[in-house]
């Protein structure tokens, strides 16, 4: 058994002056199950009490190039040194919005922030202020941050399939309630559903958000039809399409879902990859409309566009730029998923992949849900177990499903034998139990 001993003491000191032991509630796993981290690098960890670990959720996504990149780190401490925040503008701001133009092509007009919610918020705000329309559509299962307006979710134990659509509640006390009437929820990969809504409350509604790639139910993608059907169809009722490639951008492809899908949002997010870690965040998109920013539309931040996260990103997008860092690691994710399917095919274990291989899911049915209500539909008990002897084995991956394996460009060969070893073992594991 590994111990957890040291994480477990820092947890009750913890506890003493962080609700839940952590900083973000996320991070609490169990009173004797969270793990407190001494030490990152590469594809790698150690925890308080030195176990190592393979990490496949690199922060949620953010360590596209692998922990402690060098140098990723060389070029922070460099912008180290142009003194942090100065609220007034950088050369480097130019640099690093030409970069994500040119790899982004929706990306006319760039502007930065700290971390994804804050984009998505703004992208939101931007969105209405453009249309003049306050009502917006989401997806369901999707993820858009911590804001009051993006903090809505469809329970589904309570729904039953051919009565009705689920019930939209706040996924946190203090959420006002009177936001509710302002949003529409739609399953994905369901175009007449979303047209449904259109019909009836186009005239009030600004802007349509989603993740191409869901992120936050798993990994689960939109079919390409799908997608190019709600681009048709926000261009019929003039609504505003929100791209939110927090975790997709910078990491499935140079261009992000985007170029995956051959789609232009009319405003798209970044965040996670774009600065290996280092609080970026990113709200792009058409000319028109961001030419409202500043002209009507209020945007900025004390800490917008610091010097060292600029720097890191710099940095990270050439390398992403110019290197097959992205190529790699998707091979990566390939590598790793026909290892997995001969391990579970020699066992006669029904399984599929979701996603796209650099944050994909896995399944232990014979196919990937596709959408929310299917993800919720499926049993994921093998899953959860399994992972709880992944951990033991010193492979870190979502305790449940709800995340995709995150692959980095530092995961190697050396990675993918060590983790094809110890999942043969902890499915065995599983299997015994
Ligand atoms: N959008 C998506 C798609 C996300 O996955 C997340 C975070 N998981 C966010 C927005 C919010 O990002 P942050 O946690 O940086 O505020």
């Amino acid at each position: 058994m590994r111990s957890l001993t040291k994480s477990n003491a820092q947890f009750k000191k913890a506890l003493k002056k962080l609700p839940l032991g952590v900083a973000s509630n996320f991070r609490y796993w169990g009173d004797d199950k969270t793990i407190y981290v001494k030490q990152g690098k590469g594809a790698r960890f150690s925890d308080l009490d030195d176990n190592q670990y393979i990490d496949y959720r690199m922060g949620y996504g953010p360590g596209i190039l692998g922990y402690a990149d060098d140098r990723v780190d060389a070029a922070a401490i460099e912008g180290m040194k142009v003194g942090g925040v100065f609220a007034l503008a950088t050369e480097l701001e130019y640099t690093v919005a030409n970069r994500i133009s040119q790899m982004v092509p929706a990306a006319e007009l760039v502007r930065f922030s700290n971390s994804g919610t804050e984009a998505v918020m703004a992208a939101l705000r931007i969105a209405r202020g453009y249309t003049g329309k306050d009502s917006y559509i989401i997806i369901e299962g999707g993820y858009h941050g911590l804001f009051d307006a993006a903090l809505w979710y469809t329970p589904m134990e309570d729904w039953v399939e051919g009565q009705g659509d689920p019930e939209l509640v706040p996924y946190s006390d203090g959420v006002p309630q009177m936001l509710k009437k302002l949003i529409h929820t739609v399953p994905l990969n369901d175009a007449n559903k979303l047209e449904d809504v259109l019909k009836k409350h186009g005239s009030d509604i600004g802007a349509l958000l989603i993740e191409p790639i869901m992120g936050n139910c798993c990994s689960i993608a939109a079919n390409a039809e799908y997608i190019h059907q709600v681009r048709e169809l926000c261009d019929h009722y003039g609504v505003v399409m929100i791209i939110d490639e927090v975790k997709t951008g910078f990491r499935v492809a140079k261009g992000g879902v985007q170029e995956l899908y051959g789609v232009k949002a009319d405003l798209c997010t970044f965040a996670k990859a774009v600065a290996n870690g280092y609080p970026i965040s990113i709200v792009a998109g058409r000319e028109e409309i961001m030419r409202k920013v500043g002209n009507g539309i209020a945007h900025g931040g004390t800490y917008t566009a610091h010097s060292v996260s600029l720097a890191a990103a710099n940095k990270t997008l050439e390398i992403l730029d110019e290197t097959s860092a992205l190529e790699d690691i998707a091979n990566f994710g390939l590598d790793m998923q026909k290892g997995i399917s001969e391990i579970l095919d020699s066992r006669n274990i029904a399984h599929s992949f979701s996603g796209h291989p650099s944050m994909g899911g896995l399944f232990f049915n014979e196919h990937p849900p596709v959408n929310y209500r299917s993800w919720k539909k499926s049993d994921y008990s093998f899953y959860d177990t399994m992972a709880q002897h992944l951990h033991e084995l010193g492979i870190l991956c979502e305790p449940d499903s709800r995340e995709p394996w995150f692959i980095s460009a530092a995961h190697d060969k050396s990675c993918l034998v060590e983790t094809l070893n110890k999942f043969e073992k902890a499915v065995d594991q599983t299997c015994e139990q």
